[in-house]
């Protein structure tokens, strides 16, 4: 059981699957024409923390995410830069992978690239043509006609008076007060990839893709489909009209939408200059991708989420107090049962985080039980190896829904050489010799290892 908030109706609604037991989700994939920002990657977080939490709860999940490889701001750039557009989505879809992995984030069952699903573009466009809910404009292009779907606007909540009957709009992005009718099908340019159809050579528009692809993947009626906030209009309004005219089903039961990652409180973008990649992270802060996963985990996926400098630092520190826990945690030695005391505090832990994953993704509060269970665990003065195993595989089990990689955290021996380095870093902070310090960490950094400044002092693992 897990309720979550449906954009559409307002209301936190519990999940009733079409199929008992099964949840398919459609994810609205990137737009490959440049690395993906941190903003963009909260949002895939936050659908890969929904499907881990979906599977943690005992559902199958079937999910499609599109590739968008063929869209109006990749054209614009392989003009700009006179290269093949393939040459910029290719590298950017590389780039993005990448990403995901880095974060940890599950790669969905499907992952289709609009280029390669253009005849299934093609069929609905015809039928949207036959049924006239689209029509050919002068230049050849293909319109979906919004009068003509009456349910318009109700995911976003337009009310009539702002839809401009016949008004036309190009291209793929715009604002909710430019309410009109949307291309599907844009007429061959020169100079532009194009694809013969029916109704006229050309290329398909950004939202028709979606439509294709969830259809064929997923079926007609699907249980979810989440984005970012901002693709609520008008993509996700255009995804409603196209899809429920070809299908004449309804298309989602449950929209799901992570908001915005924002700056320093700013909106983030390019021409702000704080368009943040993972690279920038590492950079900037020298923090790991995973402390980017953890400082979204610190949010709910409904609130705005604020990235600072000490926000990002404190991230990372937690990851490593984290990882030194569980650390702690393999060194215990002591013979003994397991403690009733210990094995009480991890059954009140998996009931609360289960409790709060299955409230709308209350991620955050489902964390905060784990550090809780970390206190208790450290507060007690005598542990025995078998309480240890336990919190670690309790550990193990919360990971499949956290994603933080805790399983991969390995005791290993140190080279004493790596060791005595460490030493001499100390030694040399002692003596406010920041300089000399420094030397060391990253003759040990070449070395294959990192020192984490702890409470309890350095501790030494393999990068
Ligand atoms: P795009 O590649 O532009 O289609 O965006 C990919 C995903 O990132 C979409 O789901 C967007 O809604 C989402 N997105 C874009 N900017 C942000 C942001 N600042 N914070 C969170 N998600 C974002
Ligand atoms: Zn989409």
């Amino acid at each position: 059981m897990i309720k979550l908030y449906n954009t559409l109706t307002k209301k936190k609604e519990l999940l009733k699957p079409i199929k008992k037991g099964e949840v398919k989700i459609y994810n609205c994939g990137p737009t490959v024409y440049n690395d993906p920002t941190i903003g963009n990657l909260r949002t895939y977080i936050n659908v890969d923390i929904l499907r881990r939490s979906l599977k943690y709860l005992n559902f199958k999940v079937i999910e499609a995410m599109n590739i968008t490889d063929i869209e109006d701001k990749i054209i614009r750039d392989s003009i700009k830069l006179k290269v093949p557009y393939t040459e910029i989505t290719k590298k950017y879809e590389k780039s993005f992978f990448e990403a995901l992995t880095d974060l940890n984030i599950e790669l969905p069952e499907y992952t289709p690239r609009a280029t390669e699903e253009v005849p299934g573009m093609i069929k609905i466009i015809e039928k949207l043509l036959k049924d006239k809910y689209a029509y050919i404009s002068d230049d050849g292009s293909v319109y979906f006609s919004i009068s003509k779907f009456k349910n318009y606007g109700k995911l976003s909540g337009l009310d009539n008076r702002e839809i401009i009957n016949g008004a036309r709009v190009a291209q793929d992005e715009y604002e909710k007060e430019n309410a009109q009718d949307f291309a599907i099908w844009k007429a061959k340019k020169l100079g532009e990839p194009s694809w013969k159809a029916p109704f006229g050579e050309g290329r398909p528009g950004w939202h028709i893709e979606c439509t294709a692809m969830s259809t064929k993947y997923l079926g007609k009626t699907i249980d979810i489909h989440s984005g970012g906030v901002d693709l609520i209009f008008p993509h996700h309004e255009n995804e409603i009209a196209q899809s429920e005219a070809y299908t004449g089903k309804k298309f989602v039961n449950l929209w799901f939408h992570g908001e915005h990652l924002l700056i320093n409180g700013k909106r983030m973008g390019k021409s702000m200059g704080n368009a943040y990649t993972l690279d920038n992270l590492k950079d900037k802060y020298t923090v790991e991708p995973l402390a980017f996963r953890m400082l979204c985990l610190s949010s709910h996926y409904r609130d705005k989420l604020n990235f600072t400098d000490k926000s990002i630092l404190d991230a990372q520190n937690t990851l490593h107090n984290l990882r030194e826990f569980i650390l702690r945690m393999n060194l215990v030695e002591n013979d003994g049962k397991l403690s009733e005391k210990v094995n009480k505090e991890i059954e009140k832990t998996e009931k609360l985080f289960e409790k709060y994953i299955s409230d709308d993704l209350s991620i955050s509060k489902a964390l905060a039980t784990i550090f809780g269970l970390i206190k208790f665990t450290n507060k007690q003065k005598f542990l025995t190896k078998n309480d240890a195993t336990s919190v670690l595989h309790f550990m193990g089990v919360v990971d499949r829904v956290l994603g933080l990689r805790l399983d991969d955290i390995k005791v290993e021996k140190i080279p004493d050489e790596i060791h005595k380095m460490a030493v001499s870093r100390e030694d040399a902070r002692k003596n406010k010799d920041y300089k000399l310090a420094d030397n060391f960490r990253s003759k040990i950094e070449k070395a294959g290892y990192m020192v984490e400044d702890t409470e309890d002092g350095p501790l030494i693992r393999k990068i």
